[in-house]
């Protein structure tokens, strides 16, 4: 009897855990939504992201919501001796937040830590030649987001690309966008989707887009999309998704298939903005 109590018990709290845990964080982030949003923090937005002047109210108001979820769960980490600044959070939070702004409602559930370096930093990478000769050598990096918990910046590149809005590069852009495409485990340039029935579609556009690009890099023509997205096809999705909000229009005449798609997505129309 005492044991059947026991494991009715431990189930009644597994299940209350499962189903209980999402709606407490659920209530937890609305409850920071509403509080009130900093002067200092709309401040450093409006410096530091020009385009969240060309926001609507409703936009600006619910972006400010997910800067403030997004503050309130991340960590972020100086490197190299860096000093984290409410300036860097704030930025890097506004930016990032530009990709959930449509009520996505994730906040990049696998990433826990910013790291951030002053500038461009240098990483080793070993590489083998049949398994023989191993070499080692060191790589200059601007970013990266290959390990699904943590997340690199170069905080210089950052400014940079905050500052030059629609020359199409944005790392911060780029490097979440890595995040929202392995929040399936895999880092295959197929984000979670709205319906199932939208698979197939996005794999026929993205697989045929992803092909055009590596066609024309292979002869050295002018892209809208940057050579980078030849990479591979996780490299596409992430570069697609910086062109998308900072050359929207560019994106939407050369690529009609591709922008439908990444508005679908991202359920955003940034030509709008701009
Ligand atoms: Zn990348």
């Amino acid at each position: 009897m005492r044991q059947t109590l026991i494991v009715l018990l431990a189930i009644s709290l597994i299940v209350l855990f499962i189903f209980g845990f999402p709606i407490l964080k659920k209530w937890q982030r609305q409850r920071i939504k509403q509080r009130h949003f900093p002067p200092l923090w709309q401040a450093i937005i409006e410096n530091n992201v020009p385009i969240y002047l060309a926001l609507n109210p409703q936009e600006r108001r619910r972006l400010q919501g997910h800067i403030q979820v997004f503050l309130a769960e991340k960590q972020f980490i100086g490197c190299q001796g860096l000093q984290v600044t409410l300036e860097m959070k704030v930025t890097i939070a506004a930016v990032a937040c530009l990709l959930l702004l449509n009520e996505r409602g994730t906040y990049f559930p696998k990433l826990q830590s910013i790291l951030i370096y002053p500038n461009t930093y240098f990483v080793k990478e070993v590489t083998s030649n049949d398994g023989y000769v191993v070499e080692e050598t060191q790589v200059a990096r601007l970013g990266e987001s290959w390990n699904r918990d943590q997340l690199v910046l170069s905080w210089e590149q950052v400014q940079r690309d905050t500052q030059n809005w629609e020359d199409g590069h944005n790392v911060i852009l780029h490097e979440f966008a890595h995040q929202l495409d392995q929040e399936d485990g895999r880092a295959e340039g197929v984000p979670i989707l709205l319906q199932k029935s939208d698979y197939q579609f996005w794999s026929k556009v993205m697989l045929r887009e992803y092909q055009n690009l590596c066609l024309k890099v292979e002869k050295g023509m002018k892209t809208t999309l940057d050579y980078y997205g030849a990479t591979n096809p996780a490299e596409f999705f992430a570069v697609a998704t910086e062109t998308f909000f900072e050359k929207p229009r560019q994106l939407r005449k050369k690529h009609p298939e591709l922008y439908e798609q990444l508005q679908r997505y991202y359920q955003l129309d940034p030509v709008q903005w701009i």
